[in-house]
């Protein structure tokens, strides 16, 4: 559901003139079902701007940035780009990949399933070599990436978007990232979203986490030294952006610097593989 509640705030970002991307598959994937997660986390949020204040443009942000980082990344000669807890990421069938692009996207298979039905039934195509490898993040997701025909000796690209708030604790994010940093040849990246202990403290914050909850799918785990938490798992040369320093004019709150306490803060990553 979370997945498909993405989608539809990807949907109404590319129905924008100023859109900063569009994603023409985004409103199938997302479905009614997605549309009204959507607008139930709208109701009664108040933003101080004319955006709107259902986390969207937070969204259409987060995907922007990591649109162009992997497409850098790919400009730069990576090959491989692994899309762990893919949802509807459609950028396999989006991007402008260059030729002999590899897109592997891991999630679970009943997620996978009704992903692949939509996009079927919309008669889509990738523009990358798509590959699905329908796997539990909890189990040895690496043998499976290597069974799909992920080369562990090649660069590669790792994308964690909208997975971390969901873990339950710090342990559950550093097991996920030293599995990742496992399959990282040299020349590897990462690059991943985090919301700071800052936002699930928040005063802000607690009515948008409170709707999270009374989904069953409460936002629990956050840092505000995500540098750190990269780091301890030998990625390094850390990219850390707040959301308003890569809006595209859009972010309608003040970004103040991280070192004033007690804000609500959310950040977007990427980070190099230690040997690189
Ligand atoms: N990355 C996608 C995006 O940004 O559009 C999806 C984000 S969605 C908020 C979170 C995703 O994590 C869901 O698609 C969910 O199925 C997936 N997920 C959660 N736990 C998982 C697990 N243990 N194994 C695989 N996927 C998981």
């Amino acid at each position: 559901m979370t997945s498909r509640w993405v989608a539809a705030a990807r949907a109404r970002e590319s129905a924008r003139p100023d859109g900063l991307f569009v994603d023409a598959l985004a409103g199938a994937l997302a479905g009614e079902a997605g549309q009204r997660m959507l607008a139930e986390f709208e109701a009664g949020a108040q933003s101080p701007s004319t955006e709107p204040s259902d986390g969207t443009v937070y969204l259409a942000i987060r995907t922007r940035f990591f649109d162009d980082r992997l497409l850098a990344g790919a400009a730069s000669g990576v090959r491989q780009f692994v899309i762990l807890a893919a949802g509807m990421d459609t950028r396999a069938l989006r991007l402008a990949w260059p030729a002999g692009t590899r897109v592997f996207e891991v999630e679970r298979t009943d997620v996978l399933d009704y992903k692949e039905s939509v996009l079927a039934s919309l008669g889509a195509t990738s523009r990358a070599e798509r590959i699905l490898v329908r796997q539990d993040l909890r189990e040895d997701f690496g043998a499976a990436l290597e069974l799909a025909g992920f080369a562990r000796g090649e660069p590669a690209f790792f994308l964690i978007e909208g997975l971390f708030p969901y873990l339950p604790n710090e342990t559950e994010a550093s097991r996920l990232l030293a599995a990742v940093a496992m399959l990282a040849a040299p020349g590897s990246s990462i690059a991943c979203d985090l919301i700071g202990e800052s936002f699930l403290a928040s005063p802000w914050t607690q009515p948008h986490l409170r709707k999270l909850a009374s989904r069953g799918v409460p936002w629990q785990f956050g840092t505000d030294q995500p540098e750190e938490l990269l780091a301890r798992h030998g990625f390094n040369e850390v990219e850390v952006k707040q959301p308003g320093e890569v809006g595209h004019g859009r972010w309608p709150y003040p970004t103040a610097p991280r070192s004033i306490p007690g804000i609500p803060r959310t950040y977007l990553l990427v980070a190099r593989g230690a040997e690189s």
